[in-house]
């Protein structure tokens, strides 16, 4: 589909909504900042990419061809007391570094799968990208942005903050805000010049295994460098638009900006879009603070926070009911509101989907209202990606869909073009805008649940079976027969099938 539309975009760099304009015709490079892969993500790193993902698909719903980049971060990030994330994972699985990468990229897809985020176009990882930073590092160190100390190389904070003007621009702070409270998570913090200094190369102490060599030392990158160095490689020196979570807004995105500045003599994007936070009791959800809750843990109904299991379907759809740039409360009480108005959105399509057009129709009022509703919802989407507001557009006609089932509207109102037009919109803005799965015959959990069931069932069979207690074994086919269920015995073992 393509459509002319014109959209709007709250730009965190300018601090305004402005009129989107794509740098090419009908194309929008987008990156955004991934995860770090060192444990499992939570529901607040799931709503970040959620966000995101509802951005891919509106832009490519409404015809851009989106070039999407969300990497891996599998080398640089270190934690408060400088410790290399993934060396941390490593060592409390007892695993390679690159073994933990694999896992937690594994299980971050798992999850993305889950609640149904699309792929991105591409997926770099840092520590596939040594020589392009590599690269940009000495391009940084050349324009004198840069400062070689011991094997290690930092950025010159202050000399380009006072040559370029730009330094703060992201996050709204004055330098000498910045100065003051800056700190990063380095151990060498005596081998920088300044405070606000950030590494762009660190040389490797001798038990950090994640290493390479560099002209300055066997090191490793700086965490800021590696967006710094893909969304150059795969999206070009200026590209449309940067996302992220906006705690990544500072330092991550300012020195971002300062490396591309520095390396390139230009900032990287046009935009920058930053989602706001998931919280928990009304805290942010953080893995450090402990007050995190797993997807798992969510759909299996085994959350403390919880009185019950939500399927994947259901927390998406609470995801989208507030808008990517607030901060969202992870309750029971949202999520079995959220539940409600999910439930009632299928069911709103159900009874669409069963509306046949009168056949002596004469479209009057309220065929425009409804034709006026569909065009409100994708206004609302133009407008910053605005699902709370697009979700009560849909509402409205969902309303209006059960008064025309229910005969308390006049169907022969409404033209045939209006009930087909209505059905494809429905299916085409839940499904492929918005995401959302229909998990009401067979929901993801009631599946995961009744496959794993099936199987002790079986197992016990075999050990029945095993045992020559044929009375039990054939009470077990027996009573599954009768609900329903068949089992069939060949020499791979026995399988089962819904008659
Ligand atoms: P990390 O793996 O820590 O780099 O985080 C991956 C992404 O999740 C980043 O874009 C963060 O901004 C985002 N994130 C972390 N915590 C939350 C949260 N509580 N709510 C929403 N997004 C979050
Ligand atoms: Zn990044």
């Amino acid at each position: 589909m393509t459509m002319n539309r014109e959209l709007k975009l709250y730009n965190s760099l300018t601090r305004e909504k402005e009129i989107f304009e794509p740098l090419h015709p009908g194309y929008i490079g987008m990156y955004v900042c991934g995860p770090t892969v060192y444990n499992d993500v939570h529901l607040g790193n799931c709503r970040t990419f959620m966000s995101f993902d509802i951005i891919f698909r509106y832009l490519k719903y409404i015809g851009y061809k989106v070039r999407y980049v969300r990497n891996i971060t599998d080398v640089g990030h270190l934690l408060d007391d400088g410790e290399d994330r993934i060396l941390k994972g490593a060592k409390a699985d007892k695993l390679e570094p690159m073994e933990v990468v694999q896992k937690y990229s594994n299980g971050f897809h798992d999850m993305m799968r889950l609640f149904n985020v699309l792929e991105p176009s591409i997926e770099p990882r840092a520590s596939g990208h040594i020589i392009e930073q590599i690269e940009m590092v000495q391009a940084i160190l050349d324009n004198g942005y840069g400062y070689i100390k011991n094997g290690s190389v930092y950025f010159d904070t202050l000399k380009f903050a006072k040559e370029k003007g730009v330094y703060g621009q992201l996050s709204g702070r004055v330098v000498e805000e910045l100065i003051a409270e800056s700190r990063d998570n380095l151990k060498n913090q005596d081998e920088k010049n300044h405070p606000a200094d950030f590494a762009l190369w660190m040389k490797a102490a001798p038990e950090h295994i994640l290493r390479w060599n560099s002209p300055w030392s066997v090191g490793f990158p700086g965490w800021h460098l590696e967006c710094s160095a893909m969304s150059t490689k795969y999206l070009g020196e200026t590209f449309d638009i940067h996302g992220g979570g906006n705690d990544l807004k500072f330092p991550h995105h300012e020195n971002e900006v300062a490396q591309n500045v520095s390396a390139c003599g230009h900032a990287p994007a046009r935009y920058w879009l930053h989602s706001n936070m998931l919280l928990l009791n009304g805290k942010k959800m953080s893995k450090s603070d402990g007050n995190t809750v797993s997807p798992t843990e969510l759909i299996e109904g085994a959350s403390v926070h919880m009185s019950k299991a939500y399927s994947p379907a259901v927390i998406r759809f609470f995801m989208l009911q507030t808008h990517y740039r607030s901060t969202l409360d992870l309750t029971d009480e949202g999520l079995q509101a959220g539940e409600k108005g999910y439930r009632r959105l299928m069911e709103g399509m159900k009874a669409l989907e069963g509306l046949t057009p009168s056949a002596d129709a004469r479209p009057g009022a309220l065929d425009q209202e409804l034709n006026e509703l569909v065009e409100q919802a994708f206004q609302e989407m133009d407008d910053d990606f605005n699902t709370p507001k697009a979700l009560a557009r849909l509402f409205d006609l969902v309303t209006r869909i059960n008064s025309l089932a229910g005969g308390h509207l006049p169907l022969a109102e409404v033209s045939g073009d209006t009930i087909e037009r209505l059905k494809q919109f429905f299916r085409d803005f839940v499904f492929d805008v918005l995401g959302l799965k229909d998990d009401s015959q067979a929901g993801d959990t009631g599946t995961a649940i009744i496959d794993g069931l099936m199987e002790l069932i079986v197992d016990m069979r075999k050990d029945a079976r095993d045992r020559k207690d044929w009375a039990a074994s054939d009470k077990i086919r027996d009573s599954l027969k009768e609900i329903g269920v068949q089992l069939k015995d060949s020499k791979e073992g026995t399988s089962w099938v819904i008659e």
